[in-house]
């Protein structure tokens, strides 16, 4: 139907309606993905994260799914958050900015007292409550571009102790010879790059028996994994907050032989053991946040 025969009177009524029907649809929609990761379902479909399963999944921009998955984060720590959210007093964008803060607060009555004073505020005004509340004074985004030649282009800002360390550095390093801030940050980088490196390296290095009917994973083993799995998840290829993990669990016979044991990422690692173990039992070990 043309929406061009109601009248105006009926256009408001719908438009108001329909508003109503998107804030209910986005609320269920925050609650459902809340279970999903409760579950970490998100991994059965190779996705590591919340984020990338809905960004995969559904036609979201980056942003949008941010501001979703931060929301729902909130609403998981804060359960009046919801009934506030349903009463129109906090937006999404209220709820997503101080989902960080309330995920690391223990009291409910503080995390209350946060909900309370975000009610009715801007985004700017709920930053700035955070970084009151935190002490932290906010870095400029930083811009990465990458060219076709190979280099990097970054614009950042340091700020706080970053900023003391960089001048710290570079003074140390002006001792034989002027320095420009490339060559410092270079420097920097490829100090880390190196003791990450000799990390992971180290594993597997030193000498030790291949045993595999013991819950300890060797060295040796861990060794042949990584590189088998290219330090990656081997679910997901996440990079970040790597595990080993027994595909049969050590409880229920599984051996700490190469082909049982597995490169995981944490969520990766959580659904695996919720779908051996039971849903049930690991929520008494499931970080939430
Ligand atoms: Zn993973």
């Amino acid at each position: 139907m043309s929406l061009r025969n109601l009248s105006d009177k009926k256009l408001i009524a719908d438009t108001k309606m329909w508003n109503e029907k998107e804030e209910h649809c986005t609320r269920q929609f925050l609650r459902h993905i809340n279970e999903v990761n409760r579950r970490r379902l998100f991994c059965d479909s190779g996705s590591g994260s919340l984020f990338k399963y809905i960004r995969k999944n559904f036609n979201k921009s980056d942003s949008e799914t941010s501001r979703r998955v931060l929301a729902a984060k909130t609403l998981r720590h804060v359960p009046c958050a919801d009934k506030a959210l349903a009463n129109k007093q906090v937006t999404l964008t209220n709820l997503a900015e101080v989902s960080n803060l309330v995920g690391n607060i223990k009291s409910n009555k503080k995390k209350n007292e946060i909900l309370n004073s975000i009610k009715g505020k801007t985004q700017t005004q709920t930053r700035e409550l955070v970084d009151d509340l935190t002490g932290k004074k906010r870095a400029t985004k930083s811009k990465t571009r990458s060219h076709s030649d190979g280099t990097l282009r970054i614009h950042l800002t340091l700020v706080g102790q970053t900023a003391k360390d960089y001048e710290f550095i570079k003074e140390q390093l002006s001792n034989s010879r002027i320095y420009k801030p490339e060559d410092i940050i270079g420097h920097a980088i490829n100090s880390t790059a190196k003791s990450i490196r000799k990390k992971i390296m180290s594993i597997g290095s030193r000498k030790s028996k291949v045993i595999t009917n013991s819950r300890t994973i060797s060295a040796a083993i861990k060794k042949a994994v990584i590189k088998r799995s290219g330090n990656k998840c081997e679910n997901c290829a996440s990079k970040y907050n790597l595990h080993f993990d027994h595909i049969i669990p050590y409880s229920k016979g599984g051996s700490s032989a190469i082909g049982n044991v597995r490169q995981l990422c944490s969520n990766c690692n959580t659904r695996a053991a919720i779908v051996a173990l039971s849903q049930q039992k690991m929520d008494l070990y499931i970080n939430q946040s």
